[in-house]
């Protein structure tokens, strides 16, 4: 069975290294073979919404997924012409647009920030006033590791946030004084069957996740959680891995977005759980009986971001796993993780303290 996928980053080469032992097959799209899913499987290269590529693709495989959602949904529906597609477009649609996706976490109970549609100053304004200050303004389409996003925190704000992203589609929200960031990873089967992960704890700094402690032990939290993310599961009729990121204020959890795919807040589970999230999708679109979702330990897991560091001075390290993407050093792009899998909270806090004072001592994250 070969399994074929829009988007050949790291997500999807590790994708295919968890599809491998399964005995399945992988084909990618992706703008280039320089890939990190190209360095283990085959790539089409070329744009993403070509239709000769996307119409190849579905033509040698025998489903359909992606590793990036800001992919051209029209096209690859036109492609598909009755190759299976999982996760369902539904659900990727609603992803593509925060405004689409905050009403769907209405809809389904999901509890999410304030928030109003801005399609122009005069709207802004009035979003200003109904929801009050500090607020975020956000393009609705195409954001991601928050980009293409602006804080007011003054009336005076108006003016220079709309001259900013004036030029799209916006939402405006309430500004969270959030204590922290979660989030719940959880997968469903062709047959309706559901496994959710234990609660990812996530530090980001400049809107890019740096730390994920996992399991995260909030049990009131984590149920509410993976309530929330079973409803929005079901109600897509939903194949494969689904990730929800939420605030937590006051013990209390609001909904930020959706990613209908595996996310980065669950490589911990390639090492620290049972299956991983990445096998897991793998099962759930190939219509395989799902696995085990159950931590074997307590996880701490660091993006390398930037410049890879020397792997020779962690690998020495116990129970400390490697991954390097392969991928060209820029500032702010993540190449690499690395995990370690601990057998006490307090253990792989240390742990964590430690890998982050080596790694990134400029950073002022303290699990
Ligand atoms: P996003 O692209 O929506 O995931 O946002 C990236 C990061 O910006 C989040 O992880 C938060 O740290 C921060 N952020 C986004 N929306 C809000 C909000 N309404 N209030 C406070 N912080 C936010």
């Amino acid at each position: 069975m070969t399994i074929g996928i829009v988007g050949a980053g790291q997500l999807g080469q590790m994708l295919a290294l968890a599809g491998y032992p399964l005995g399945l097959d992988f084909l990618f799209l992706d703008r280039s073979a320089e890939t990190p899913a190209g360095r283990i499987a085959p790539v089409l290269a070329g744009a993403l919404d070509d239709p000769a590529l996307l119409t190849e693709l579905a033509r040698r495989s025998d489903v359909l997924s992606f590793d990036w959602e800001n992919i051209s949904i029209d096209a690859l529906r036109t492609a598909a012409r009755g190759t299976r597609i999982a996760p369902p477009l539904k659900a990727l649609a609603v992803a593509q647009d925060r405004l689409a996706e905050k009403n769907a976490f209405e809809r389904l109970s999901v509890p999410t920030t304030r928030f109003a549609a801005v399609d122009s100053r005069a709207a802004l304004a009035r979003a200003v006033r109904r929801i009050g200050l500090p607020g975020v303004l956000k393009t609705r389409r195409f954001g991601y590791d928050g980009k293409g996003q602006y804080v007011l925190r003054d009336p005076v704000d108006i003016d220079t946030a709309w001259e900013r992203l004036g030029g799209a589609a916006l939402l405006y929200e309430e500004f969270v004084d959030f204590d922290y960031e979660i989030s719940i990873i959880g997968v469903r089967s062709r047959a309706g069957q559901v496994a959710v992960y234990p609660l990812s704890r996530n530090y980001p700094d400049a809107g890019i996740l740096r730390l994920t402690l996992a399991p995260w032990p909030a049990p009131r939290l984590a149920r509410a959680a993976a309530a929330s993310l079973r409803r929005v599961l079901d109600a897509f009729h939903y194949v494969g891995v689904l990730t929800i990121e939420f605030f937590v204020r006051r013990g209390r959890l609001l909904a930020n977005e959706m990613a209908p795919r595996v996310h980065n807040s669950g490589h911990w589970t390639i090492e620290g759980a049972v299956a991983s999230q990445f096998e897991n999708h793998v099962r759930a679109i190939a219509d395989l009986p799902l696995g085990s979702t159950a931590p074997r330990g307590h996880c701490a897991m660091i993006n390398l971001i930037g410049t890879m560091p020397a792997a020779r001075g962690y690998l020495s390290q116990a129970a400390l796993h490697w991954h390097d993407y392969g991928k060209q050093p820029r500032p702010g792009r993540k190449l690499g993780h690395c995990t370690v899998v601990e057998s006490s909270p307090v253990r792989r806090t240390a742990r964590a303290r430690e890998l982050l004072r080596r790694l990134y001592p400029e950073l002022s994250i303290r699990p």
